[in-house]
């Protein structure tokens, strides 16, 4: 039923100067084959250029989905061809290992945002930075956090992310979702059990297609949204390649970032991932780290901080391996 047929070899760089590191080199061509639909499986693209940490090696499959009937054709696909499935949204949360992923990935690019009144239909590929600052700007409260976390609303959804007391969880009204047979569900907010950093859709799999967010009209929202992105400029190395924080925070009084701070190791690396110096729960990509150096990095600051404080670490992103979350 697929009109595989391969189109052309593309000849361009997949190595973008700047954004990835340069270990990469120049790489060849990726396959492309298209469908019906018109979406594109490209093969062998190197997942590093989808990850706000420039590491990771190449994924089997890949393909940028813009629209659920193109979400339902790609699974489609990968059931039929047996493939294990990664949906990614801005991979600011994603530490793909140097062996890449041997499945298909889907970049969500469902990128739509319908305003009526305050409430807000965003697609999942929709920038939740911009979503913040929008709601903010209206002087709508609630996702005022948002603004400087380099997520998708899919990607955010599914981490449950936050900042400065408050989560995505506090605003969401409602979820679209396609689950990997193709079922698409309608989940309202009270049927979703969220906690810190949790979302029920880490034990689910599918896509988040949409979400939809109620605010409420609160006069200092764009006030308290510029103080917190003044904030994160501050207090976060933002020019550095990172993937935000690394571990949960072990309480709400206890900050891991304090921990790994107090037990010396700011500014400690392996290779080319190093402990930031200005935040102490981001591990910065100096330009050529592999995964293996920044989970060796993690390991050696769990084992310090347990050894000092007795606090077990435990890490808040998601680890993909070859053969999905590790
Ligand atoms: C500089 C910086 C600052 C940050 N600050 C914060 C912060 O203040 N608070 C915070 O909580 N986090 C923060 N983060 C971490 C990160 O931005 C969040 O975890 C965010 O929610 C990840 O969104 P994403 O779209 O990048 O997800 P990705 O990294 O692309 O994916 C993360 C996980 O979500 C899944 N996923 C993504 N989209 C979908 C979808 N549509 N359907 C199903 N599954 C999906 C992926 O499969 C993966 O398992 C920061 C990161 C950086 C680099």
């Amino acid at each position: 039923m697929y009109d595989c047929k391969i189109l052309y070899v593309l000849q361009v760089p997949l190595f973008t100067p700047g954004l990835h590191p340069p270990y990469h080199e120049t790489h060849k061509s990726a396959i492309v084959h298209t469908t019906h639909m018109g979406l594109l499986w490209q093969s062998n693209r190197y997942l590093s250029e989808f990850s706000t940490f420039g590491i990771g090696g190449k994924a089997r499959y890949f393909a940028e989905i813009t629209s659920p009937l193109e979400m339902e054709e790609a699974f489609s696909f990968a059931r039929e061809q047996g493939l294990e499935v990664l949906i990614l949204g801005k991979g600011s949360n994603c530490l793909f290992s140097d062996e890449g992923f041997d499945g298909l990935v889907l970049l969500n690019r469902i990128d739509f945002c319908y305003w009526n009144g305050n409430v807000a239909e965003v697609g999942a590929g929709y920038s939740f930075s911009l979503l913040g600052i929008q709601s903010a700007r209206k002087g709508l409260s609630g996702l005022e956090f948002a603004s400087g976390i380099p997520a998708s609303v899919g990607g955010a959804v599914f981490m449950n992310a936050g900042a400065n007391g408050k989560e995505t969880a506090g605003a969401l009204y409602s979820v679209l979702y396609l689950d990997l047979r193709g079922s698409l569900h309608q989940f309202c907010r009270e049927e979703l059990l969220f906690s810190y950093r949790y979302s029920p859709f880490q034990q689910m799999q599918g896509a988040i297609l949409s979400a939809s967010f109620v605010f409420e009209p609160s006069s200092s929202a764009r006030f308290k949204q510029l103080e917190i992105i003044d904030r994160r400029i501050k207090t976060q190395p933002l020019k550095e390649l990172s993937i935000g924080c690394i571990f949960r925070n072990p309480g709400p009084e206890i900050s891991a970032g304090m921990l790994i701070d107090r037990c010396g190791l700011k500014g400690c690396s392996i290779g080319d991932a190093a402990i930031s110096e200005i935040h102490a729960n981001f591990i910065i990509n100096l330009g050529r780290a592999r995964a293996k150096q920044v989970q060796d990095l993690i390991e050696k600051i769990q084992q310090t901080v347990y050894d000092k404080t007795g606090v077990r670490l435990e890490p808040e992103i998601r680890m993909i391996g070859k053969h999905g979350s590790i």
